[in-house]
């Protein structure tokens, strides 16, 4: 802003300079510095120079009325220039010698540096030979003619023709370079040019304006003789100096602008012509000068005021375009800061916006994934659920939600029209959320709790039946007693009748051990056991399928654990080889200690397709009917496998069979112990 102000103010005050130097120039024919030079008048050292030079010699010609003559009776040297000349010399203080001559000697002896000064045209060729001053004087060339020649009516019908001129005459200079063929006839002077015109000698004479019309005034010819409409040219004259006094250039500069200054021209053209004025120079008015300064400094001024109001609005916008920003801001790190997926749709689909969390589960930066179509982005884009739920939105204007599967996830979509003035759906906005965890534990907690109820429930029963199982075993004593041993018959009957009741009693244990919840907490636990243990719960169902077990297992598997975990790994292993098994078939279950505990459940049953290979182990992936499979089980294991820091693994062949793999690191008794 202040760098402008200063930049404006300069191009102001430059304008102004140049309207003051342009007034400068058109009143005295200097620039801006000239004038301020010359204001000073004469130097020290220039005043030293004239009084070293003494008398300057003024030589013109003589025969040029009334710019300068010989007077006929006394020939005294007189006329315009000539008053001028005078009127210099009182200026700059200084003597000039007046030296009539004829104009080409004129020229000669200014040349030779015989005289000092000559008024004349200046030119290319003479500015060769000598130094001009600024201009003193206008004049204007002409074309003088026989009154009744038609055939002349401007410079280009000169061409061919008899011209007369001075010898000399800057005419002649001016009318060769630009028509060709001029047959010119040399005089010593315009009078005689001017007897050969009347004389019919020639078609036409060429010379300075007031010398002409003086002589054919002063003749008496004014009515034979004419002067062309069209001057040939109007041109300022200046005062010559021979080229080895370039000092006298600038003094009479000086005295130039002195009389300038005091309008000694207008009064000597007054003298001379009454109040015509053919040799002052065409001014532009005070006034209109004055109109153009004061027209130019309102326009700076109202220049000035746009500029501070546009320079205001400009201070206004930036402002509004901070604060705008800073808001969009607030509302983009919102937006980032949501913990769920947010996308931005055009109507196409194509992704307008997304939030961090996108981003990162994309693994790519907002910026790289903004633009592009949602179908092109795979993954969750190529959902049609979810494309469907953003389409209905554009059309209907009403929020949709639902829930959706994909890659082992489960995902919570909610989406929400964008709408502008008039109410028309621009934009859709998504919010994804990870809803795996949480669906998950709603269900494990479910079953846990069922499991839990149905535990207690079994507490119960147990209970019940262990009493009456107590008073059995103690009337049996009693009854085999009784029988004798004759009874042989009998005595089979009480045996059995003993054999199910240690039998029930057993199932009954083994169904108390299972619903004690046992927590987080490492123990001792006899592998081989544990896994008989869930064979003996499962037995019923393995003789209703008719499979086989077989067990392999060193003699004493004994190890520190979390038996809650191996439990879960356990049972669900077991009970998906029982699955798969329908139609009987072999389980197979190895369990051997090295530096882990390894095991392994096999069975003969219809195998895992290689494409189901992959999501076994994702939560909620379940090929048995709704109310069979929850699709939790392997979920369950492999997370249990990992808690432990193990590993699972699966190999199937479809038709054959499967087996999974479990090793579990042990942990150090003595850590137990502490
Ligand atoms: P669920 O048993 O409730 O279906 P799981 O997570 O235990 O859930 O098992 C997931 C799926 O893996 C099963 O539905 C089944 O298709 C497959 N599966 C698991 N174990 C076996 C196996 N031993 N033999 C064949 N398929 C199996
Ligand atoms: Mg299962």
């Amino acid at each position: 802003m202040k760098k402008k102000t200063i930049c404006f103010f300069l191009a102001a005050g430059l304008l102004l300079l140049w309207l003051l130097n342009q007034y400068i120039q058109n009143a005295y024919d200097i620039n801006l510095f000239q004038y301020v030079s010359y204001s000073r008048g004469l130097s020290a050292e220039e005043r030293e120079w004239l009084s070293r030079h003494g008398p300057i010699i003024y030589g013109a010609d003589k025969s040029t009325p009334p710019l300068r003559y010989q007077d006929d009776e006394n020939q005294q040297y007189k006329g315009i220039v000539i008053d001028y000349v005078n009127s210099l010399s009182i200026e700059l203080g200084v003597e000039i010698k007046l030296r009539p001559l004829v104009w080409q000697d004129a020229l000669a002896n200014l040349e030779a540096g015989k005289t000092d000064m000559c008024d004349m045209f200046p030119s290319e060729q003479r500015a060769r030979k000598y130094l001009f001053s600024n201009s003193i004087y206008n004049l204007r060339g002409i074309i003088l003619k026989q009154a009744d020649d038609d055939r002349l009516n401007g410079l280009a019908d000169l061409a061919g023709k008899k011209v007369a001129a001075a010898r000399g005459d800057y005419s002649v200079e001016f009318l060769s370079a630009r028509v060709a063929n001029i047959d010119f006839r040399y005089t010593d002077d315009v009078l005689t040019a001017i007897q050969l015109l009347h004389g019919g000698a020639v078609d036409a004479v060429v010379g300075d304006e007031p010398v002409v019309s003086f002589y054919a005034e002063k003749l008496g010819w004014k009515d034979s003789l004419r002067i062309v409409d069209k001057p040939l040219y109007e041109q300022n004259v200046i005062l010559a100096v021979p080229k080895t006094k370039p000092q006298l250039v600038a003094i009479l500069n000086k005295g130039i602008f002195a009389i300038k200054q005091k309008s000694v021209l207008e009064k000597i053209q007054q003298k001379w012509f009454g109040i015509s004025a053919p040799i002052l120079q065409q001014q532009v008015s005070k006034t209109t000068f004055i109109l153009a300064a004061v027209l130019s400094i309102l326009a700076m001024m109202i220049l000035f005021l746009l500029y501070i109001a546009n320079e205001k609005l400009k201070n206004e916008v930036s402002k509004r375009t901070e604060e705008l920003y800073l808001s969009r801001d607030d509302l983009q790190k919102t937006f980032d800061g949501i913990p769920y997926f947010m996308v931005v749709f055009d109507r196409d689909l194509t992704i307008m916006n997304v939030n961090k969390a996108f981003s990162l589960y994309i693994g790519l930066p907002a910026a790289a994934i903004t633009g592009k179509n949602w179908r092109e982005l795979g993954g969750l884009g190529r959902d049609e659920a979810l494309q469907t739920w953003i389409l209905q939105t554009f059309s209907g204007r009403s929020e949709q939600s639902g829930e959706l599967r994909h890659g082992g996830s489960v995902f919570q979509v909610n989406t929400f029209p964008l709408l502008d003035k008039e109410r028309k759906v621009i934009k859709v906005v998504a919010a994804i959320q990870d809803v795996t965890e949480l669906r998950i534990s709603q269900k494990q907690f479910l079953q846990e709790s069922k499991m839990a109820a149905v535990g207690q429930l079994a507490a119960g029963v147990a209970h019940e039946i262990r009493n009456p199982l107590g008073l059995i075993r103690s009337y049996i004593y009693i009854l085999r007693e009784e029988v004798g041993r004759e009874k042989d018959n009998a005595r089979k009957a009480i045996a059995v009748v003993e054999d199910s009741v240690e039998r029930a009693s057993g199932i009954i244990d083994n169904l108390l051990a299972f619903s004690r919840i046992s927590g987080d907490s490492l123990e001792r636990v006899d592998v081989g056991r544990l896994i008989k243990n869930i064979l003996i719960l499962e037995q019923k169902i393995l003789q209703k399928q008719k499979i086989a077990v077989e067990y392999h297992g060193s003699p004493d598997v004994v190890c520190v654990m979390n038996q809650e975990s191996l439990k879960h790994v356990l049972i669900n292993l077991i009970a998906n080889a029982i699955d798969a098994m329908p139609a009987g078939g072999t389980l197979t279950i190895r369990c051997e200690l090295r530096e882990f505990l390894h095991f392994v459940v096999a069975d003969s049953g219809v195998g895992i397709p290689s494409e189901h290979l992959d999501s076994i182990f994702h939560p909620f992936f379940t090929t048995k009917p709704p109310g069979k499979g929850t699709g939790l089980g392997l979920y369950i294991a492999y997370n249990e496998v990992q808690k432990l820091g193990g590993e699972i693994r699966v190999a199937s062949e479809p038709g054959k069979g499967t087996s999974f793999e479990v090793m579990l690191p042990l942990v150090k008794e003595s850590l137990h112990e502490k």
